[in-house]
């Protein structure tokens, strides 16, 4: 059985601070078990333990999954001295969860984000070996071909020696294409347009996955994962 402090435990939800939590319980407001608990300390484990606070149980999830829609000009980092970074997008709640972005967008790049607290998720997105297929659109100065196509579905070596695995190009209008790619290098899809002697213009991750930024969304905004949705970053389905 895995326990833990109540304060820490509540605390992971995100519920409010470590200190106020202590007061929290302290003044009488938190049951476990149906028992009133007073003290911060106390071992509780949140999977088996039923937890309350003023008389309402919690759900306790472990791990959390975000979708944001990046904006442009922000880092995907969790805390910058001088930048803003997507965890400042987010509510004080989910800011104390221990968050962070799955891989990273560029500052200028915007679209489809995953943030979570939880590492091994993470890893199975970003590493190539899990063939998790990002799509991003596109706009470049200049007009890719279908010799580009080609390239891209061969595998491009770029100028500094990088060898990419093999990826999709499709072309949209004259200046506009999707790329699909299944590893996250640094300027990964810039550089592979640019390679071309396409350079990119605008940059927009549509999807992770079978996963798709919903099209309602604003940049900037953001909505908890359901399991469905997770189900998706791992399906290919709908995927060429
Ligand atoms: N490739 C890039 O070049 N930039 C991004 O932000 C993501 C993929």
């Amino acid at each position: 059985m895995a326990t833990n402090r109540l304060d820490k435990v509540l605390a992971d939800l995100g519920i409010a601070t470590r200190r106020e939590l202590k007061q929290i319980i302290r003044s009488g407001r938190v049951s476990v078990d149906g028992s009133l608990v007073t003290v911060p300390e106390t071992k509780v484990d949140p999977k088996q333990n039923k937890i309350e606070l003023d008389g309402k149980p919690l759900n306790y999830n472990e791990y959390i999954y975000i979708m944001m829609y990046k904006p442009a000009g922000v880092i995907s980092a969790t805390d910058d001295r001088k930048q803003k970074t997507v965890l400042d997008l987010i509510s004080p709640e989910y800011r104390r969860m221990n968050l962070f972005p799955v891989g990273r967008l560029d500052k200028d790049t915007t679209g489809l984000l995953i943030l979570t607290n939880d590492g091994d998720f993470a890893h199975k997105v970003i590493s190539p070996k899990y063939e998790i297929k990002k799509i991003y659109y596109a706009k470049v100065d200049g007009k890719p071909n279908l010799s580009d196509v080609e390239a891209f579905k061969n595998g491009l070596t770029l100028k500094d020696g990088l060898s990419c695995l093999p990826a999709r190009l499709e072309l949209l209008g004259d200046n506009e294409c999707l790329v699909t790619v299944m590893e996250g290098k640094y300027h990964q899809v810039k550089r592979m347009l640019a390679s071309r002697g396409t350079p990119v213009i605008e940059l927009k991750r549509l999807s992770v996955g079978s996963l798709e930024l919903d099209k309602d969304m604003k940049p900037g905004d953001y909505r908890e994962l359901s399991k469905e949705d997770l189900c998706r970053v791992f399906s290919s389905k709908n995927q060429q």
